[in-house]
């Protein structure tokens, strides 16, 4: 068994007010079992629908993981329609009625008569026991194919998914595990980064425990999902270590994290293990350099502080930018970025001072300056940095790429 189908079962995950969480948590189970999910649909409470989706993913994989749907009322139809599609007689599991009914004595209530739908146990089902509600989830075999069917609440889903993954769900599978790993890129677009690690697929597809890899580009990053599924967790790890290494041997201090960390994060490291701190003066990012640094626990032993310098009379008092240079250069300029930097720095005595002057947009453009135009600069007592960006998108998407640059220039400055 290695193929399994998730299907979530609500009409509230079709509207815009409910996500679909219980997928993710139910795939990362899986996956510990070396079990890949194959696809995964939201479908209402509606009979039609969930009975075509179930027969559907019946015909497509090993193992249907149902969710929720497994309430009292008229609406809920998964118990009924999966028992319908698998052809099993319904019967009440006395056993299960007597629990749910002792559930609500100990609240002082009495069980509604609806709530005896909640024990109706397909016939050949294992019942799986709901420590935290009254749905009992179900098991259901039918020679190599198995459905199971979980509750919605997640409090109520992750210990029985657990218990799935350590009882009947490992006994059906290979003893395999699939393992992943996000290696993080910054300072390469996704075409350089798919060209320059092309030739290493070929490498890792023809190994012993192959290697797959996936390319996703988000906003001021590239990320390269790899995976691998093997017999345990060391020979996945080990393959797994091996193929990182090879990517940052290609991509050097283009990645940035190998182990899930965010670019602030790895930054922080970085600052502990040297000892340093860091002061910011931005202007167009609004903060938002500092916001993420201090995302991080334990940023208080690196970040001293930061001034958000945002009219031109700001960075002149409070940095100490000279007006010259804002008439000379203008305040979008690598001039003012680096006169920003030493400014905070030396007021704030730290070693590390960062300043961000741009054009977040949608106005304040010109020809030779356009919507998007960030310098950003990074001062020690050794050296200074500077670089002029020109981001695309939103001004969201413009902060959120020039705050990246920002940690990632101090980044790199430490590493080189
Ligand atoms: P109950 O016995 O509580 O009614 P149920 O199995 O019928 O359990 P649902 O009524 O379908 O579950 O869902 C109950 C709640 O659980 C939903 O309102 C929602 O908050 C949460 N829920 C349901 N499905 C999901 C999902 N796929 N991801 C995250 N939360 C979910």
């Amino acid at each position: 068994m290695n193929r399994a189908a998730i299907l979530a079962v609500g009409s509230e995950l079709l509207t815009p007010s409910r996500v679909d969480t219980n997928s993710l948590f139910i795939t990362e189970q899986l996956n510990l079992l070396g079990v890949e999910v194959a696809f995964k649909t939201i479908v209402g409470d509606d009979r039609d629908e969930l009975a075509t989706v179930l027969r559907h993913a019946l015909g497509r994989v090993d193992v249907v993981i149902c969710c929720g749907g497994l309430g009292p009322t008229d609406d809920d139809v998964t118990r009924e329609v999966v028992a319908g599609v698998m052809r099993r007689a319904l019967l009440e599991d006395e056993s299960i009625t007597a629990r749910i009914r002792k559930r609500f004595e100990s609240r002082g209530m009495q069980m509604p008569e609806i709530n005896r739908r909640q024990a109706m146990v397909p016939v050949g089902a294992l019942v799986l026991d709901n420590t935290n509600g009254t749905a009992p989830g179900l098991w259901i075999e039918d020679g190599a194919r198995a459905v199971a069917l979980l509750p919605g609440p997640p409090r109520e889903l992750k210990p029985m998914m657990e218990r799935l993954v350590q009882g009947p769900l490992k006994a059906r599978t290979g003893h395999q595990v699939l393992g992943r790993r996000v290696i993080r890129i910054t300072g390469r677009s996704e075409s350089h980064t798919e060209e320059a690690v092309r030739s290493l697929y070929a490498e890792w597809t023809a190994m012993a425990t192959p290697i797959s890899a996936t390319i996703l580009a988000s906003l001021g990053q590239i990320e390269l999902h790899l995976s691998a599924r093997a017999g345990s967790h060391e020979t996945v790890a080990a393959v797994l270590g091996e193929a990182t290494r090879d990517v940052s041997g290609v991509l050097g201090l283009d990645v940035y994290s190998t182990d899930g960390r965010p670019l602030e994060a790895v930054l922080g490291d970085l600052l502990v293990a040297r000892a340093l701190r860091v002061a910011v003066a931005e202007s167009c990012t609004g903060g938002l350099v500092t916001s993420r640094l201090t995302d991080v626990p334990g940023s208080s032993q690196y970040v001293d502080r930061a001034v958000v310098a945002y009219a031109n009379d700001a960075k002149v008092s409070l940095l100490g930018v000279p007006q010259a240079l804002i008439d000379q250069h203008g305040a979008v300029s690598e001039p003012v970025a680096v006169a920003m930097a030493t400014g905070i720095r030396t007021r704030a005595k730290v070693d590390i001072g960062v300043g961000v002057t741009g054009i977040a947009g949608p106005g304040g453009g010109s020809p030779e300056k356009p919507v998007g135009t960030v310098a950003i600069a990074a001062a020690t007592a050794a050296a200074t940095r500077s670089r002029l960006f020109r981001f695309v998108g939103e001004r969201e998407m413009v902060k959120f790429q020039a705050s990246q640059a920002a940690l990632d220039m101090v980044r790199r400055m430490l590493l080189q």
